[in-house]
């Protein structure tokens, strides 16, 4: 990677953790290096890589998922990063490294649902307590404790897109010594880059955009500096790492990342604005559509837009949704997204929010509009509308 700190990020895309020299020539992708014993030459070679923290056994980790962490270093702007079978361990090693028992976590409303039955199963018999702040941020100041060890946003928020202004939460988690982690699922280092906000900690699911072929699952979490020796000591000491195959997966499919998220957000802005202008429908929640709640924010502190949108319907009887999804030939029904194709999931408005009410919301689909033609998915939904009739 040439160091330049000047360079686009189409241009880092193209070039970050290409560094594998094979002795011979070199290939564009760092191959699958299958290790787990790792031999040396000699007694002083293999004290030489032990002193300089370089790959010594397989529990370390592997030259494939070196080259991966390299390049979402690199997109993330961060120190280091580690790698994680999925996006929710990583969040869950992620706390295991930061917070001990009598630590107090601040969780925003808007988390990615997992993470509540996360922080059931694992914070809270492990004595670590956790409160939920709004999703916008506005109650923080006020829920912030001496033991206030963590505030964990994700930005925008998982169904809805929810913001909060990062720069201004970074300020105040550094007031008071707290660290500040985000979620950048959504923008997956590309759209949106936290660390370079204020962040200390960033979260991401490769397994989403970065990946991007709806076959292969990771998480990676990057860090500052400050904040690197913690994460990489938990990690050690708990023997994570992922399979070469999986990284080279997943660095494949990265290259073309940003080139597939330019078409997700053109058809995602095209079908979002067709919905808006339907009769059945109430609201469009899209952070690109300029009547979002958080299309200011996102207008600030984004390049761009990803292909997710969620829509609620008028009709209040909860059958709509079954019979709107049941005439989809197009949108696939299944959870996650970030692959090239299109998905529809529901929007399940029990239980997933502890601070706001979403009581009073009608039925809600999320769409992930995917990289086939919009003019064909207007049409699918189309066939969704009549069918609720
Ligand atoms: C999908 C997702 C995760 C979890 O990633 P997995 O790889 O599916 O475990 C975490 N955060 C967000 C925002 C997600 O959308």
């Amino acid at each position: 990677m040439p160091n330049d700190r000047k360079l686009h990020t189409d241009t880092r895309i193209v070039h970050a953790g290409r560094d594998f020299d094979s002795g011979i020539g070199r290939p564009f992708n760092p191959p699958v290096v299958r290790w787990s014993s790792v031999l040396f030459d000699n007694l002083k070679r293999m004290r030489e890589t032990e002193s300089r923290g370089q790959l010594s056994y397989g529990a370390n980790g592997n030259p494939t998922a070196q080259a991966l962490e390299a390049f979402v270093t690199e997109l993330e702007g961060g120190h280091g990063t580690r790698l994680y079978a999925t996006g929710l361990a990583a969040i869950a090693q992620m706390f295991q490294s930061y917070l001990r028992p009598g630590d107090h976590v601040l969780i925003t409303d808007a988390v990615y649902g997992p993470v509540r039955r996360l922080a059931n199963n694992f914070l809270a018999p492990f004595g670590i307590e956790f409160e939920y702040f709004a999703a916008d941020g506005c109650d923080i100041e006020s829920l912030i404790r001496p033991n206030t060890a963590m505030v964990y946003a994700e930005v925008p928020g998982s169904l809805a897109f929810e913001m909060c202004d990062l720069p201004a939460l970074s300020t105040l988690c550094k007031r008071h010594d707290i660290l500040l982690a985000v979620d950048n699922t959504w923008g997956s280092g590309v759209l949106y880059r936290p660390l370079q906000l204020g962040a200390d900690i960033s979260v991401m699911a490769l397994t989403k955009y970065i990946a991007g072929h709806s076959d292969v699952m990771m998480g990676s979490v990057t860090t500052t500096e400050a904040c690197w020796e913690t994460l990489t000591r938990m990690n050690t000491a708990v023997g994570n790492t992922v399979s070469p195959d999986d990284a080279y997966l997943v660095l494949r499919g990265a290259r073309t990342v940003r080139a597939r998220l330019a078409m997700h957000q053109q058809h995602a802005l095209q079908v979002a604005e067709w919905l808006q202008a339907r009769p059945e429908v109430a609201r469009v929640l899209h952070p690109a559509l300029p009547d979002d709640p958080s299309h200011a924010l996102w207008q600030r502190d984004f390049s761009g837009a990803n292909g997710l949108l969620s829509f609620e319907f008028k009709q209040r009887d909860p059958e709509v949704i079954d019979r709107f999804v049941a005439a989809l030939k197009l949108f696939g029904i299944g959870y996650s997204w970030g692959g090239f194709e299109s998905l529809v999931s529901v929007v399940t408005t029990r239980g997933t929010r502890s601070v706001a009410d979403w009581s009073t919301h009608g039925p809600m689909l999320r769409l992930h509009v995917g990289l086939e033609n919009p003019d064909d998915l207007i049409r699918d939904l189309e066939a969704g509308f009549a069918a609720i009739g």
